[in-house]
């Protein structure tokens, strides 16, 4: 049976070191603070952003969010970036997806000023992680490694396998694996093959988005599997929040498995405190 990997914890005592460091750079005269922009209208929006702003909130972090209409634009979340990007008091700024759909997201990420962009998501930033320069990193990717790094304090050599390729997960989780002397190999929804190609991972990630698509024939026996995915199911009449792995069914397999919820969730957020200290401190 696989150790589960407990997120909720990792994540927790990563928050009192972070908080620890908050205080010191408050004594140095620095509030740090973090603007979260919520212009996305899924409901789940909400409860990610009340989550960041809690854990802002305990370790020492000021959050203010600005929240959008659904009959807002493009222009006006333009408007309110440029406002944050040129206010002194602000050193992060995080536009919360998913946007609808007449919103371009890449776009309207790129206003943001890459010294204040807290996800890493600006192509200057995504730039500086593929070409191995200093930046900021985007916090999911930097949860994973986080966790991974406990279960595996030496990756090099492994064989890593990251299931989907979106500029928020897949590609610079990747691309930190492949930092990390892993070889690396991506899946995507056009893929041929893939349990018999994730049979081989040392190191497994899923974020598809596809609930419970990893079965346990997709695993060697003792493998690291992260689940990343957040897909939201009803099932026998009630309302469920599981990842893209059959956990049930890996957990017998694994050497180790992340549970959804309370594995990469809480990791993120605690990055997202990470970054916005470091934009505080550093920038
Ligand atoms: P995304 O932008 O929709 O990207 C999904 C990726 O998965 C794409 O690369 C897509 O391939 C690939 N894919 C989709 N269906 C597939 C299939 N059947 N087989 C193989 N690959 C497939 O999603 P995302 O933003 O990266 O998020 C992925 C999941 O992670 C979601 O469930 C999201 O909620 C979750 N998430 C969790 C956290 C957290 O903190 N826990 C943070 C971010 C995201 P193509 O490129 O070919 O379309």
């Amino acid at each position: 049976m696989a150790e589960i990997i407990d997120g909720q914890r990792i994540a927790g005592e990563f928050c009192d070191h972070i908080r620890d460091k908050v205080q010191e750079i408050k004594k140095a005269g620095i509030e740090p603070c973090i603007a979260l922009v919520n212009a996305s209208q899924d409901p789940s929006s909400e409860i990610y952003v009340s989550r960041k702003m809690k854990m802002a909130k305990y370790v020492g972090i000021t959050s203010l969010v600005h929240r959008f209409n659904s009959d807002a634009t493009g222009n006006d979340v333009a408007d309110l970036i440029g406002k944050l990007n040129d206010d002194d008091r602000i050193h992060a700024i995080l536009l919360q997806s998913p946007l609808p759909q007449n919103f371009v997201f890449r776009e309207l990420v790129n206003l943001i000023r890459p010294d204040k962009d807290v996800d890493g998501l600006t192509t200057l930033n995504q730039g500086r992680l593929f070409s191995g320069e200093p930046g900021i990193i985007p916090c999911t990717p930097m949860g994973v490694m986080h966790l991974l790094n406990i279960v595996h304090p030496q990756l090099a050599g492994m064989h890593a396998v990251v299931l989907g390729r979106s500029s928020i997960v897949g590609r610079p989780l990747a691309q930190l694996l492949l930092n990390a002397d892993c070889t690396v190999t991506m899946l995507h929804s056009r893929s041929k093959n893939m349990a018999e190609i994730c049979r081989s991972a040392d190191v497994l990630v899923s974020a598809i988005g596809r609930p419970r698509f990893v079965l346990k024939n997709f695993i060697r026996p003792g493998a690291t599997v992260i689940d990343v995915g957040v897909n939201k199911i009803e099932e026998n009449g009630a309302r469920k929040i599981v990842g893209d792995v059959d956990f049930d069914g890996v957990f017998g397999i694994a050497g180790a498995i992340t549970p959804v919820p309370k594995g990469v969730g809480p990791m993120t957020v605690a990055y997202l405190m990470h970054n916005t200290l470091k934009l505080a401190y550093c920038y």
